[in-house]
C-alpha cells in the first residue's frame, strides 16, 4: 500500500470502514490516522498520518510467535491463524509500529452475520486473539480492492501488488520519493508514504 500524505484530509472514512468491514471489537482500530498541528496562525495547518499493520517483509511479530499462529502468506500478506493464537501478546511486543491488538472484550457496534454492511466472508475475532489489519486479503481474493481503499474519498491510498507492471501502486513507487516509518527497526515495511 502507498498513501499520499497530500490527499489524506483526515476524514476517518478509513477508519470506519475497516471497523465494519471486520466487525472489529469497540476497543480496536486496525487503522487509525496520526494528526500533529504544523506551522502558526495563519498560515497553521494539520498533518494526517494513516498508520496500519505495515506487512513487514522482516516481520518481527513472526518468529517470536511460540504456535506459529502468526504466518505469512507467499502474497507477503502476514495473517494470524486464530484457531492457533493463544494471545500471549508476544507479537504486540515485538511489533515496532504497535500494530497488535489483543481482544479483551468482543463486544462491537458492528455484529457479524446479518448485518447490512458486514461481509460475511469475515469471522469476528473471538476474545483472548491478536488482531491487526490484514490487508483484507478476503476482499483481495475476490478481486476487490481493500475496504479503506475503497472508502477514501480523496483516493489518499493506493494498493496493489508490487511486480514491476503499469498499475498505480508500481508507478507511485517507481516515480515517488517514498518513505516508510521508522525504517531503522529493519523490518522492512509495505507501506509507503510519500507527498509531492
Ligand atoms: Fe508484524 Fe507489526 Fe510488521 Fe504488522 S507492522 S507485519 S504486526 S511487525
Ligand atoms: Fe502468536 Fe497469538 Fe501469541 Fe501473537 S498472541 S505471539 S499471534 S500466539
Ligand atoms: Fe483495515 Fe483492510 Fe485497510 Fe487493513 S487493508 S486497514 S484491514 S480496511
Amino acid at each position: 500500500m502507498a498513501i499520499d500524505l497530500d490527499r489524506c484530509n483526515g476524514c476517518n472514512a478509513c477508519v470506519v470502514a475497516c471497523k465494519v468491514e471486520h466487525s472489529a471489537p469497540n476497543e480496536v482500530l486496525l487503522t487509525t490516522i496520526l494528526e500533529k498541528e504544523v506551522g502558526q496562525y495563519p498560515n497553521a495547518n494539520r498533518q494526517f498520518v494513516p498508520t496500519l499493520c505495515n506487512h513487514c517483509d522482516n516481520a518481527p511479530c513472526i518468529p517470536v510467535c511460540p504456535t506459529k499462529a502468526t504466518y505469512k502468506r507467499p502474497d507477503g500478506i502476514v495473517l494470524v491463524n486464530w484457531d492457533a493464537c493463544i494471545g500471549c501478546g508476544a507479537c504486540a511486543l515485538a511489533c515496532p509500529y504497535d500494530q497488535r491488538h489483543i481482544v479483551e472484550n468482543e463486544s462491537t457496534s458492528f455484529p457479524s452475520g446479518d448485518g447490512q454492511y458486514v461481509n460475511p466472508s469475515v469471522h469476528k475475532a473471538p476474545r483472548g486473539v491478536a488482531m491487526k489489519c490484514d490487508f483484507c486479503y478476503h476482499r483481495i481474493d475476490e478481486g476487490l480492492m481493500p475496504a479503506c481503499v475503497e472508502a477514501c474519498p480523496t483516493e489518499a491510498r493506493i494498493f496493489g501488488f508490487v511486480d514491476g507492471g503499469d498499475s498505480p501502486i508500481n508507478k507511485v513507487l517507481s516515480r515517488k520519493n517514498t518513505f516508510t516509518l521508522l525504517p531503522d527497526k529493519g523490518a522492512k515495511p509495505n507501506v509507503h508514504y510519500f507527498s509531492n
